[in-house]
């Protein structure tokens, strides 16, 4: 079947997915398969911008790796590869940089956000992360990057960054990225108030043990109103239901949200039965994960593979934008 368009997004490397990463992108990123050509980076350049001890960056981003090509990542057809191992995006970063006004950039909510958390490190870097992430995705004339409401401006930005270096250079070279919205669920960690996040230390990895799942399980803030075993509870507001409804059958679900209600079902059990439908769901990845992992060699060259496809998508373009510039060819 003839795909649709090309998709691209790009995944930081940091470390082991967790199951916001899953429910928030890596699950989606699966299903546009299906419809797009999928290009999918690893970007550990942007990375660099907040993370100073890399040590275990190059570890890390084989982690992200293993567990996209566990979730159903297929590396045959969809390009995966690292953003470093593509040198034109920095060519194209320093190209954009120049049609790119850096009152805008410092003008961003996200580039504010992120001063405001790392106050010590305000590096040139941080300015230039949406230009780099134009860079990203024009490089290989993406028509469609899948969004959430909170990214769009984001988008926006990229779209006038391209429109800009058009028009200077009398150009259609780059293509402006339409956005997809996506349904990303804001997945709460397992304190039951913040998005599920490494940073907070609230969340639950998809490479876990089974048991190690089940100690997660349990230590999950539910309904705050039910203090004794049994007083009744309101599943509406406890965390632990939601993610009922996503791993658990339409049966269980109707059984948490009735006896959850009257007592007749305890926070104990009820996350018990959550722990062995999530490691159940999860099994067929923990295995395929494994099995990758038994092999880096072969994981390495997959990213490699993807990334020689990338940096062919990439020169086309950048023979047309250096034509638009005239730089030498
Ligand atoms: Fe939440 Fe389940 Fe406890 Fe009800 S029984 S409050 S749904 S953990």
């Amino acid at each position: 079947m003839a795909k649709k368009g090309r998709v691209f997004s790009g995944i930081r490397p940091t470390g082991r997915a967790h199951l916001g990463n899953y429910l928030g992108a890596i699950q989606n990123y699966v299903a546009l398969q299906n419809d797009y050509e999928c290009v999918y980076c690893i970007v550990d350049l942007h990375a660099l911008t907040t993370v100073e001890d890399t040590e275990n960056l190059r570890q890390n981003t084989y982690e992200i790796a293993l567990d996209l090509l566990a979730a159903g990542i297929r590396p045959e057809e969809t390009i995966l590869f690292v953003q470093s191992q593509v040198p034109q995006v920095t060519e194209l970063h320093t190209i954009l940089s120049m049609v790119t006004p850096l009152g805008k950039l410092t003008d961003l909510p996200t580039f504010k956000e992120k001063v405001r958390q790392n106050p010590d490190n305000v590096n040139y870097g941080l300015v230039g992360y949406p230009v780099l992430m134009t860079a990203d995705i024009v490089l290989y004339k993406s028509d469609i990057v899948p969004v959430g409401v909170d990214q769009a401006p984001h988008i926006e930005f990229a779209r006038e960054i391209v429109r800009s270096f058009n028009y200077r250079y009398n150009t259609k070279a780059l293509i402006e990225p339409q956005m997809k919205n996506t349904v990303i669920p804001k997945v709460l960690g397992i304190d039951g108030k913040e998005k599920m996040g490494k940073s907070l230390n609230n969340h639950i990895e998809l490479a876990s043990t089974p048991e190690e799942t089940q100690q997660r399980v349990m230590q999950m803030v539910t309904d705050p109103a039910r203090l004794r075993r049994n007083d009744p509870g309101n599943p509406d507001v406890c965390n632990v239901f939601s993610m009922h409804k996503i791993f658990s059958s339409a049966e269980e679900v109707e059984m948490v949200n009735r006896d959850c209600r009257t007592a007749a079902l305890g926070c104990v059990d009820c996350k018990k039965l959550f722990a062995k439908n999530l490691n159940k769901n999860l099994e067929p990845f923990r295995a395929k994960r494994a099995e990758f992992a038994s092999k880096p060699e072969q994981v390495w060259g997959i990213l490699h593979d993807g990334a020689r496809r990338a940096r062919e998508l990439a020169e086309a373009t950048m023979k047309e934008v250096r034509e638009a510039v005239q730089l030498p060819e």
